[in-house]
C-alpha cells in the first residue's frame, strides 16, 4: 500500500533532537522513502560517506561534529548527493555558510513537514536532471509529485520497492545501473539485502507495466530508456 506523495527513493536524516528525529524519519517513510538516521554528526558524517543516499537532511546544530563541517567533508571527499540543511529561524548567517559549505537548499525551523517533502522531491529529481514533475519513458510515466506509475494513461499498482525500483531506474534514464546500486538505493539499513531478489522485483514490474521498458544488461545491470537488443 502506497501513500499518496510517495517519493521512492533512499535518504539520510541527520538530527540530535529525538522528538524532530522521529517525526522526520516517519513522515519520510511514510511518504515511501527508505530511511536511514543519524542522532549526532559524526555518525551522521560516516553513514553519508559509506551509503549512497539520494538525498540527505542535515541539521545545523550537532554533537561531535556540528552540520556545515559534515557538509563540507562530505563536499571536500566528493560526496555528491543533494543535502537539505535544517537552519535555526532567522539566521541568515547559517544559511549563507550552509550554501558556501555545498547545501543544495535550506529549510528554516519550525517548518511544516510538507515544505520538507516538497523541497526533497526538488532536489532529488534535480539532482537526477529532471525539471518537472513527471518522467516519461516511452508509454511509461512517473509522477514523482503523486508517486504514481502510468501506461498508456492507465494507473499500475505497484508496492513500495516495486514502484522505487522503477523510480530509481527511470531516474537515471539511459544508464546502465547495476544490482548493487538498485539494492542500496531500494532498502533502509537494517533490511536484509539480497541481490537475487532485485531479479525478482524487475519480473514483477516488468509483469505489471506489461511494456518492456527496462533492460537487462547481461553481466552489468539493468536500464531503462536505452535502444538495446541485449533483452
Ligand atoms: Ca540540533
Amino acid at each position: 500500500m502506497i501513500a499518496p506523495g510517495v517519493k521512492p527513493l533512499r535518504l539520510l536524516v541527520v538530527e540530535d533532537d529525538p522528538n524532530l528525529n522521529n517525526q522526520l524519519v516517519e513522515a519520510l517513510k511514510d511518504a515511501g522513502y527508505a530511511v536511514d538516521s543519524a542522532r549526532d554528526g559524526e555518525e551522521g558524517h560516516f553513514l553519508g560517506d559509506t551509503e549512497p543516499y539520494d538525498a540527505v537532511v542535515l541539521d545545523i546544530g550537532l554533537p561531535k561534529m556540528d552540520g556545515l563541517s559534515v557538509l563540507e567533508q562530505w563536499r571536500k571527499d566528493g560526496r555528491k548527493m543533494p543535502v537539505l540543511l535544517l537552519t535555526a529561524r532567522d539566521r541568515w548567517s547559517d544559511k549563507v555558510a550552509g550554501i558556501d559549505a555545498g547545501a543544495d537548499d535550506y529549510v528554516a525551523k519550525p517548518f511544516h513537514m510538507e515544505e520538507v517533502l516538497a523541497r526533497l522531491r526538488a532536489l532529488v529529481r534535480r539532482s537526477a536532471g529532471h525539471a518537472s514533475n513527471e518522467i516519461e519513458c516511452g508509454p511509461v510515466r512517473l509522477d514523482t509529485k503523486a508517486g504514481r506509475v502510468t501506461v498508456h494513461g492507465t494507473l499500475v499498482k505497484l508496492t513500495s520497492h516495486e514502484l522505487r525500483l522503477i523510480s530509481y531506474l527511470m531516474h537515471h534514464i539511459g544508464r546502465v545501473v547495476s544490482r548493487t546500486e538498485l539494492v542500496e538505493h531500494l532498502y533502509d539499513q537494517d533490511f536484509d539485502r539480497d541481490s537475487n531478489t532485485i531479479e525478482v522485483f524487475v519480473g514483477r514490474v516488468r509483469r505489471k507495466l506489461g511494456v518492456d521498458i527496462i533492460q537487462t544488461i547481461r553481466g552489468l545491470g539493468y536500464t531503462v530508456g536505452m535502444t538495446s537488443d541485449a533483452g
